[in-house]
């Protein structure tokens, strides 16, 4: 937690250095976006394309049938990850999730993960709030990752009808509401592919599911989830 007088320095600071961390507020220097170096080094990693890790595993497991959960980060009220989050989606800051995939995208080749996907697909957002925010957080995440894995993204999945807002509702409710929202754009390009479907974060699953049914029930050969961030 900085400190008051951190937090005036800084402010003090971002006079001259207008371009601050996300993290630590701290200035950025010179060539570096967004986090600085500190920050990115201490970011809450999953490291789950080591191995699985148990309870962002179990989110779904047993639910779908699925090949790989990936989850960059650790989801952490009031710490970094939300920063980042609440940048990509309510700060017009698209470039956030951009560079967020491309380092989880190069995490997944020292893992390994070079040729295990054909297509990356983004969860959809709602046309509406497409437009209204100009841009789809889940599409920017998905284009990095693309960059560095070498591998297409497919605007394979669009919402059939707007969700109601889900704050108040119990899982049950969620899932319910969240079924058969989403539907494959062309089932025909998605046969037989092994499909990254990608969203900023996970927290029940519920939403992940109900597109991966549609991804499956198109006849996608392997279905994996990649996700920035998922809650405990
Ligand atoms: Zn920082």
């Amino acid at each position: 937690m900085p400190s008051k007088i951190n937090l005036i320095l800084n402010d003090f600071v971002a006079l001259f250095f207008p371009n601050i961390c996300i993290g630590c507020k701290g200035p950025l220097p010179n060539g570096l976006k967004h986090i600085c170096t500190g920050c990115q080094y201490e970011l809450p990693k999953t490291n789950n394309y080591k191995e699985e890790v148990p309870h962002i595993y179990q989110k779904l497991a047993g639910s779908i049938r699925f090949n790989h959960m990936l989850a960059y980060l650790h989801f952490q009220k009031k710490g970094i990850v939300q920063h980042i989050l609440h940048e990509l989606k309510y700060n017009h800051n698209e470039d956030v999730g951009l560079m967020m995939g491309r380092w989880y995208g190069h995490d997944l080749l020292l893992g390994g993960f070079s040729n295990e996907f054909d297509l990356i697909i983004p969860v959809p957002l709602h046309p509406s709030k497409q437009r209204k925010r100009g841009y789809n957080q889940s599409e920017a995440f998905a284009n990095g990752l693309s960059e560095v894995l070498k591998v297409e993204v497919c605007i394979g999945l669009r919402r059939v009808t707007a969700s109601e807002t889900q704050t108040r509702k119990s899982r049950a409710e969620r899932l319910e509401n969240v079924k058969a929202i989403f539907e494959a754009v062309d089932p025909v390009e998605l046969k037989k592919k092994r499909v990254l479907l990608v969203d900023d974060v996970i927290t029940t699953g519920a939403t992940l599911l109900a597109c991966g049914n549609v991804l499956i029930d198109a006849g996608v050969e392997e279905l994996s989830f990649g996700v920035l961030a998922s809650t405990y």
